[in-house]
């Protein structure tokens, strides 16, 4: 997850007080599902539409899958909301969509429940979208009404189908695990053997992929293929996640944050910041106060944005971040959550440890790492 919430898209509002946010790939989906329903699919099982027809049904029928993919998503947010779990939004991306939060279930059925509402949401929006299709056919509607409808229901359908793939990440993945998890009474393992199961199911649809390619079948191969890396790829990195969180849980920023990190004076000229401490020192982003008083932060990026003759002229305080709420950790916080933060935003190569308006220490993702590995080393 924390890959995924670093991805690039537009926001494009509010739904239930969730932000929804849209990856630039989910329009590459957006395209390809009208421009096959519009050139193929509908062509194929309704012949005799005009061209014009079926573009326009294409359309509608793609906004409908949009809204379908988002009650979905909506639903699994919903559900963890109940459960005390923040949610900071949701992305629609090319496999469809990610809720973003950084907290995961305290308890198995907690995480079960979050899980199948998904698929759950889907196979009710599929027969619904079924029964308005008899109904339809029934009554005698238009062509064009019925075909969409019906390719709803199938759509569903096979979302749900394919959410309930039992590989981690995927919902059917997460209840495996919770049922592992209810089971084993350890999270870290019902974690692991879920994660097998997805990367063995990615590995399988990749296999697949291959046998389709040497078939002739380029496009579904290759499609096959694509799904199946990203499987196994994102059920080896949500193995990954829990086993650092684990590392990290009950660590509190305090216990891995630096004090030794100097605080440059704002007035300095860049200059002389760049000469004694970017090329002296080992570290590559520093606190910056002014009268005693913390202002922010400035690093290595910083100074590259300014031109090189200007840094002569230039005080480090002109080019400074000012403290954001992201900046900010205070001693107690979890390390987790510090990470978290420091995954997010890509200019924070830092955070400020504040309390009560002091700088008590600063803490960037070395020092969570070097805590990690040795802890793994020690075998605590
Ligand atoms: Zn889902």
């Amino acid at each position: 997850m924390i890959k995924v919430m670093a991805m690039r898209g537009f926001r494009l509002g509010k739904v239930a007080g969730f932000e929804i946010n849209i990856d630039w790939s989910w329009l590459i989906i957006f395209t390809l599902v009208i421009y096959s329903l519009a050139g193929f699919y509908f062509p194929r099982v309704y012949p005799g539409l005009s061209s014009a027809t079926n573009w326009i049904m294409g359309v509608i029928a793609a906004i409908l899958l949009f809204v379908s993919v988002l009650a979905h998503e909506l639903m699994h947010s919903v559900v963890a909301k109940q459960y005390g779990i923040d949610i900071k939004g949701i992305t629609l991306f090319i496999f469809g969509g990610m809720s973003q939060t950084g907290a995961e279930p305290g308890t198995p059925k907690a995480e079960f429940n979050m899980a199948v509402i998904g698929p759950v949401t889907s196979f009710v929006i599929a027969a619904v979208f079924y029964g308005v299709t008899v109904v339809g056919n029934g009554a005698g509607w238009p062509v064009p009404v019925v075909a969409i409808t019906g390719y709803l229901a199938v759509i569903n359908l096979i979302l749900g189908i394919f959410n309930m793939v039992p590989g981690f990440p995927l919902d059917g993945g997460r209840v495996l695990r919770s049922g592992l998890w209810a089971w084993l009474d350890n999270l870290e393992r019902a974690t692991r053997y879920a994660s097998y199961v997805g990367q063995g199911f990615g590995y399988l649809l990749m296999g697949f992929g291959f046998f389709n390619l040497l078939g002739g079948a380029l496009i579904g191969g290759f499609w096959m293929i694509f799904i199946g890396w990203f499987l196994a790829g994102s059920a080896r990195t949500s193995y990954e996640q829990v086993l650092l969180r684990q590392a990290l849980s009950g660590v509190e920023v305090s216990r891995v944050m630096t004090t030794d990190v100097p605080v440059i004076e704002a007035r300095t000229p860049v200059d002389d910041f760049v000469q004694n401490y970017l090329m002296r020192r080992e570290y590559a982003c520093y606190p910056v106060a002014e009268n005693e008083q913390v202002k922010g932060i400035v690093g290595i990026g910083d100074v590259r944005s300014l031109p090189r003759e200007q840094w002569q002229f230039t005080t480090v305080g002109e080019i400074t971040h000012p403290i954001e709420e992201e900046m900010r950790v205070s001693k107690d916080d979890d390390a987790w959550d510090a990470l978290l933060k420091l995954a997010t935003d890509e200019n924070s190569c830092r955070l400020l440890v504040m309390q009560n308006g002091n700088l008590e220490g600063t803490i960037t993702q070395d020092n969570i790492f070097r805590l990690i590995r040795t802890k793994m080393q020690l075998g605590v």
